[in-house]
């Protein structure tokens, strides 16, 4: 790849994820072009010396790059192949970066219509957070063909500390669900416990920390209980309707493969209605306010 000074990369999404990313390819050497819906996301790019452009497609003939970190990959398409969709104006040797979490056989499509203009496309989902995204320490999951990954890889560098290559166009989006069915298992299983043992007399931070000497220790009880969960602040900066998203996708994986699994339908159920209670601006430790309600009127 050329000098990253050279390599001109064009960034949609500025939000959570995206922003911290986006400053990571900066600090990396990288030139890049950043766009958002929202004014404000803009100006907190141009604040840290980023470039902005209001019509990404200003940009495309010079773009050797495109990162999408977008909600969904309804979204996605829409950017790259909608009616103001940007990948027409695309050269056919511009690599396309689908960063956010996607349906993994929508990926596939994505790809098959790309391929039709001559462009080629990645998907490398992200895991870790908004913290791991400042510090560029995110888990990175990329599938897609060798060739394109080794292209992408200096850029995905400086956005992640580990970069793992999981197979085929779609795999990553695959891992990243699956990877997150079995994060919400846990912070579910991890709720529950800290219900039951209030109402038993245990000490939530006692019942926290016997949970991360033992056997039960896992990513929320580590990192989200006691700051997020037991003060009941819930900021996180991961929304419930994403993580929902997120179960519903593996849970969708499993069906289109022929064999729904039954503890996974039973999370994208319950995750769904805690998110048509809690309402969308929740973030996802508020499943702890769910089942505590669900607890109490049971
Ligand atoms: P977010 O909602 O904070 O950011 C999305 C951004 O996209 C917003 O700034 C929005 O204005 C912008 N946007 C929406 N449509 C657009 C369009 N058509 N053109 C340009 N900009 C548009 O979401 P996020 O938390 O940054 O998550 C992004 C993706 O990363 C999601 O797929 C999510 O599931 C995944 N993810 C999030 C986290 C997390 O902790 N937040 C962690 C890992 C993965």
């Amino acid at each position: 790849m050329a000098n990253p000074t050279q390599t001109i990369v064009a960034f949609i999404g500025l939000g959570v994820m995206g922003l911290p990313m986006a400053k990571r390819l900066l600090a990396g050497g990288f030139d890049v072009v950043a766009t958002d819906l929202s004014a404000d996301a803009m100006e907190a790019f141009v604040e840290a010396d980023g470039r902005t452009a209001k019509n990404i497609v200003e940009v495309a003939p010079v773009t050797d790059f495109v990162i999408t970190m977008l909600p969904n990959g309804q979204i996605v398409r829409d950017a790259l192949l909608g009616d103001m969709g940007f990948a027409m104006s695309l050269r056919t040797d511009t690599l396309i970066i689908a960063m956010s979490s996607s349906a993994p056989l929508e990926t596939r499509g994505l790809r098959e219509d790309l391929k039709i203009l001559g462009l080629d496309l990645i998907d490398a989902p992200v895991s870790g957070g908004a913290r791991r995204a400042e510090d560029g320490s995110l888990a990175i999951m990329v599938g897609g063909a060798p060739a394109m990954i080794e292209k992408a890889r200096p850029l995905l560098k400086a956005m992640g500390s580990t970069v793992t290559a999981t197979g085929e166009i779609g795999s990553g989006h695959a891992a990243k669900a699956l990877n997150n069915y079995v994060s919400a298992a846990g912070l579910q299983a991890a709720c529950e416990a800290i219900l039951i043992g209030r109402e038993f007399g245990i000490d939530p931070n006692v019942l926290t920390d016997v949970l991360n000497l033992s056997t039960g220790k896992n990513h929320s009880t580590e990192v989200k209980l006691k700051p997020f969960i037991i003060p009941e602040n819930f900021t996180s900066g991961f929304a419930m309707a994403l993580m929902a998203k997120d179960i519903e996708t593996a849970a969708s994986l499993a069906r289109q493969l022929g064999k729904p699994e039954p503890g996974l339908e039973h999370a994208a159920a319950l995750w769904k209605e805690s998110l048509e209670r809690v309402g969308k601006a929740a973030d996802h430790t508020e499943i702890y306010s769910y089942l505590k309600v669900a607890r109490q009127d049971r």
